[in-house]
């Protein structure tokens, strides 16, 4: 139980740059709440389109939900 929490709170996402292939790090949050992302490597500006991504979107909410929650019920069992 305890790994299964690791893993989602350490749970990384991201997309390959579309100009110099590196591979852009992000957090859900980030996602959720940016309007776009930097490249690290070439500094290539990314947009979000929240439009199109909005099921995604959407479903990352749910998934950064479930996490507070689980950081909730963790404080509750101290
Ligand atoms: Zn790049």
């Amino acid at each position: 139980m305890a790994k299964i929490e690791d893993n989602a709170r350490e749970q990384r996402v991201g997309l390959k740059c579309p100009q110099c292939g590196e591979f852009i790090q992000t957090s859900i949050f980030e996602l959720i709440t940016s309007s776009g992302l930097q490249c690290p490597a070439c500094h290539l500006r990314l947009a979000i389109d929240r439009m199109k991504s909005k099921p995604a979107i959407d479903a990352l909410k749910r998934v950064k939900l479930a996490q507070d929650n689980l950081e909730k019920n963790s404080h509750f069992n101290r």
